[in-house]
């Protein structure tokens, strides 16, 4: 992912524009698991927005794997914070959703989307509907659901934020090991910094002043 140079501002509602993002360069490498942090209203959203293709910018260029980011695209997936299942599908037909619109025959998606229920400890759960799973249940399921697009980059946006304490580390522990067995590019949004230095290789701070890029240091994990 090459961030570079990008400016975005958002029209104001009493007229005027803001800018949300000054001057943004940001380069992320293949198998990377990168943190971007700071605080409430730094801009972390809008630049993963903005690298999902669900948000524009106004100057500077976006772009994966060589091509400029004109759109969303199936090589990236969001995982949000919340509300990310529909709560009128089961859990496997939320996981098997995005592979029955790129038009994956039912057996396939459905066994397909079972594999990756299984990889976040689910399984028992295929049949049930959001609303009766817990709360790290739910982010379990948002996971699977973009595991099974099988996307180069996964952009997470807080996914644990709404989590107690002890669901939260369960949660880093599951997903430390998807990423070294999947080997995926994983942009990750938090506020915490604890969480930041937990999980990422490198993690990036951002500032209000506005929306910049202040500083950015390597973590030395001890990883095998
Ligand atoms: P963060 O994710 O770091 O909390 P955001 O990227 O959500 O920050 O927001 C950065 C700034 O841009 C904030 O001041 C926010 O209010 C503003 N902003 C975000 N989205 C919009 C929008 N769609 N319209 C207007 N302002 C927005
Ligand atoms: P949270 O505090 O994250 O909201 P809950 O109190 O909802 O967690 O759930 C606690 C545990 O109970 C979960 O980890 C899960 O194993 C189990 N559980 C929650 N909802 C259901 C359900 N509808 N059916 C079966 N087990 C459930």
């Amino acid at each position: 992912i090459q961030i570079k140079h990008v400016h975005k501002t958002f029209k104001q509602r009493k007229g005027g524009t803001f800018t949300a993002i000054d001057d943004v360069s940001l380069t992320i490498h293949k198998g990377e698991f990168v943190s971007l942090l700071g605080p409430s209203g730094c801009g972390k959203s809008t630049v993963l927005n903005m690298v999902a293709g669900l948000e524009g910018y106004d100057e500077g260029i976006i772009e994966v794997n060589g091509s400029k980011v004109t759109g969303p695209g199936s090589d990236r997936v969001v995982v949000f914070q919340e509300h990310a299942l529909f709560p009128w599908l089961t859990v496997l037909d939320n996981v098997a959703f995005g592979l029955k619109q790129k038009g994956v025959s039912k057996k396939e998606r459905y066994e397909k989307a079972m594999e990756q229920i299984k990889t976040v400890h689910l399984s028992k759960f295929a049949d049930r509907y959001p609303h009766e799973l817990s709360g790290g249940m739910k982010q379990r399921a948002a996971i699977a659901r973009a595991l099974a697009m099988d996307p180069e980059i996964l952009l997470m946006d807080e996914p644990f934020a709404a989590l107690d304490e002890q669901t939260r580390l369960i949660l880093h522990k599951e997903l430390e090991e998807i990423w070294m067995r999947t080997g995926k590019t994983i942009l990750f949004i938090t506020h915490n910094i604890r969480e930041a230095v937990i999980l990422s290789d490198r993690v990036v701070v951002m500032s209000t002043r506005p929306g910049t890029i202040k500083k950015e240091f390597a973590v030395k994990a001890a990883r095998p």
